[in-house]
């Protein structure tokens, strides 16, 4: 297949996406098929993964010029294992791979104590799902494996939505170990692929900090609220999914902690209504949804994230902590100190930075593609 200079010239720069108004010639390719990706003057770029549908057209899997074979997803998704043994301390979960932070593009797999979820969300991955599914039994013969294809991004690719079992069968809940914790997931119904990876090394820091009494907003499966549960003296969590919070509970009985409350309502409702009310927090905790889902949204984001930090803000305590996260893409890290910063300003509020994070180190960041950088986790303290 052949790409114009531009392409080219992004493929050299190190970004995997070549767009459909950089195609020059599609020769006779097939959905999902891998493809040699050449230049204006004939000269080889790597291989790719065709999509027939989506703007992003080639998504380049490697310089190299091999088939998408077995040994090449055991060679990458081995690399990516090896990668998390190193990183991941003290978890059953993890992100296995992280598309194109692994140079996996379109596929995710996340591993919960001897169970694999995947979302196949190109039409490449989507073709290869059989081969990635024997080199998983290989590598970590897991006991079942789930495909969370239930994606909307697969619209995009003209894929069906839907959630499978491809192997074995899952338990409704998993239970996994996680810093000291045992939690658990719902690895086909649950929110995502059961429940939210990237925040387990933000737990333990929010942990540190967060003293007296703290309030855990969009907890979902109650990730933070279970791990202040432990340096507070009692932690409210809040999420508009009473399933998600179900399992947060359930959680919470198996680890026999008994100071958090459960509260199914709406974040913005709540804080408005706590800010009324005169209640004081020594932490809280905002980890809401991605505000910005496209660049054309990001205004209205940042409102939103203006408004739920200084509400949130009006609640803490002098010398109290708050933990503010924005998992957009959209809104950089300092387009969220900014947010923060004027929404203290609002608040009176002077606060100090005590830690600036990220998502955790199994969801790597690749230097040449800043789309796989989309987790800030600001760790805050109010002054006064
Ligand atoms: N903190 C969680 C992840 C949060 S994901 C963890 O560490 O696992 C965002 C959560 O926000 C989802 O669970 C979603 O149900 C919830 N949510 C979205 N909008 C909300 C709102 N307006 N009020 C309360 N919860 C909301």
């Amino acid at each position: 297949m052949r790409v114009n200079r531009k392409a080219e010239g992004r493929a050299a720069s190190g970004h995997p996406w070549i767009f459909a108004s950089d195609i020059e010639d599609r020769g006779g390719a097939q959905p999902g098929d891998t493809v040699k990706v050449v230049g204006p003057r004939g000269q080889a770029i790597g291989i790719a993964h065709f999509s027939s549908t989506s703007q992003i057209t080639l998504r380049v899997l490697g310089r190299r010029l091999e088939t998408t074979d077995s040994a090449f997803f055991q060679a990458r998704i081995g690399e990516a294992l090896a990668h998390r043994k190193r990183v991941v301390t003290d978890s059953e979960a993890f992100r296995l791979v992280y598309s194109e932070g692994d140079r996996l593009p379109g596929l995710i797999a996340d591993y919960y104590n001897g169970h694999v979820v995947l979302q196949l969300l190109t039409q490449g991955m989507d073709r290869s799902a059989d081969t990635i599914v024997a080199v998983l039994q290989n590598l970590l013969n897991p006991r079942s494996i789930v495909a969370r294809n239930d994606v909307p991004v697969r619209k995009l690719e003209s894929l069906p939505l839907e959630s499978r079992v491809l192997f074995g069968a899952p338990p409704d809940r998993v239970e996994f170990r996680m810093n000291g914790l045992v939690l658990q997931a719902d690895l086909v119904r649950g929110q995502k692929t059961g429940t939210f990876l990237d925040q387990r090394e933000n737990y333990l820091a929010a942990a540190r900090f967060a003293r007296g009494n703290a309030l855990d907003c969009f907890s979902s499966t109650g990730g933070f609220a279970l791990h202040l549960a432990k340096s507070c003296e009692r932690v409210e969590a809040v999420d508009s999914s009473a399933e998600a919070l179900r399992i947060a509970g359930a959680a919470a009985e198996a680890n026999g902690i008994s100071n958090i409350q459960f509260r199914e309502a709406n974040v913005f409702d709540l804080l408005s209504g706590y800010a009324g009310a005169r209640r004081r927090f020594g932490a809280v905790v905002l980890d809401p949804p991605a505000f910005a889902k496209s660049r054309a949204n990001r205004d209205a984001a940042l409102k939103a994230y203006r408004e739920i930090n200084y509400k949130a803000l009006r609640l803490i305590e002098t010398t109290g902590i708050l933990v503010t996260c924005s998992c957009s893409h959209h809104v950089s890290e300092s387009d969220l100190l900014e947010t923060v910063a004027a929404a203290a300003l609002d608040a009176g509020r002077t606060l100090r930075v005590l830690e600036r994070r990220s998502q955790g180190q199994d969801h790597p960041i690749l230097l040449t593609v800043p789309e796989t950088l989309y987790l800030k986790c600001l760790i805050l303290q109010c002054l006064d």
